[in-house]
């Protein structure tokens, strides 16, 4: 990204009327460019004297760039690191095959450097369920104890990117998936009942959702869809898309949900554009078929993203929808605990932030 289109992607930023901002940084590889993101960051900060938001910042990196400045200038400016972790080292380097075959070691590396000088609750990581992942959890599960972060997110692929380049997506179904997010489940309750204090993320949503007043934030688990509404990207390019995914599935051709250019638009154009009102009006999970009498409604959420990738349809069928079953599994899953198991209801509600 040049400096003329991160100021202009800036302008649109600061439009948000949000009192919090969050700027995320993805690549690729973002490191590979950290002058535009010193830049971004310091005009960022220099524009929110006059705005006042609660600005962060989150650089999504594989750690194999990570040097002592960069470190430094995210401890000066209170910037997070993510990372991507997929669990031990013959599984992690499988899936993300790289020269010299060391990035579970780089990234490993890269978390405790990361960890020591911006403290560990700066630094977080995101693993993919590949085909080889599913009867690993436990290991999975363990290396991100190892490494002293406290949750994990048991995300199962998405049909965009590599998963779609490698075939990665077909390999296994929702079922199968579930099975393993089950047990990761489980071990993570047994864990906790060992009196450590660590969270699977998706539930941990979830059960907010069902307990607590306030939102999420998590784009896939509301009604509209969050797109543009909680997450916006821009890209290197200029182009404005509804969501990361969005942005992926440009990159394979599809650019259905691309919002606008910062060069050619400006916010109000691109805020009020018929592709995002369209698709947000058909996103209302309550007047959709099927989740309009769904029991688990309030809590749910809508992925035009991913309907249009699998179905060609933002709203998508969804009994031949993946999101919907492997929602539908968790929240019978969830609610199962709850109501049958004392220990785990105990474990799920201690998740409700307050
Ligand atoms: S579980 Fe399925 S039917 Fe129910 S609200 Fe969610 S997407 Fe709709």
């Amino acid at each position: 990204m040049s400096q003329e289109t991160a100021d202009r992607s800036l302008d649109f930023v600061f439009k948000s009327p949000s009192p919090a901002i969050k700027i995320e940084f993805q690549g690729g590889e973002p490191l590979l460019n950290f002058p535009i993101i010193r830049y971004v960051v310091e005009k960022a900060k220099e524009r929110n004297r006059e705005y006042g938001k609660d600005l962060q910042f989150v650089i999504t990196t594989n750690m194999s760039l990570l040097t002592d400045e960069v470190l430094a200038f995210c401890l000066a400016h209170d910037i997070h690191l993510s990372t991507s972790l997929d669990g031990p080292e013959d599984l992690h380097n499988r899936n993300r095959p790289r020269p010299g075959r060391n990035g579970h070691q780089l990234t490993v590396e890269g978390i405790k450097k990361a960890q020591a000088v911006l403290g560990r609750d700066k630094v977080g990581a995101l693993m993919t369920t590949t085909e080889a992942s599913l009867s690993r959890v436990r290991e999975i599960i363990d290396m991100y104890l190892a490494l002293g972060i406290d949750g994990i997110f048991l995300r199962p692929l998405s049909p965009y990117g590599f998963a779609i380049k490698n075939r990665q997506a077909e390999k296994y179904n929702v079922d199968r998936w579930f099975e393993f997010y089950k047990e990761g489940l489980d071990y993570v309750l047994e864990i906790n009942r060992q009196g450590h204090l660590f969270v699977e993320l998706y539930a941990s949503l979830i059960i907010n959702k069902i307990f607590s007043p306030f939102g999420t934030g998590y784009v896939d688990l509301q009604s509209p869809s969050g797109m543009a509404i909680s997450a916006i990207v821009y890209n290197y390019d200029g182009d404005i898309y509804a969501a990361d995914e969005a942005r992926m599935l440009a990159e394979m051709g599809e650019k259905k949900f691309r919002l606008g250019n910062v060069y050619q638009d400006n916010y109000e154009d691109v805020m009020t554009s018929d592709i995002l009102l369209d698709t947000l009006e058909a996103t209302l999970a309550e007047s959709a078929p099927m989740c309009n009498d769904c029991g688990f409604l309030p809590y749910c959420g809508t992925d035009p993203v991913y309907h249009y990738a699998t179905q060609k349809d933002a709203v998508g069928h969804k009994a031949f929808s993946g999101f919907c079953s492997k929602n539908m599994k968790i929240f019978r899953h969830i609610f199962t605990l709850l109501q049958d198991d004392p220990e785990a209801r105990k474990i799920l509600l201690s998740w409700v932030r307050p």
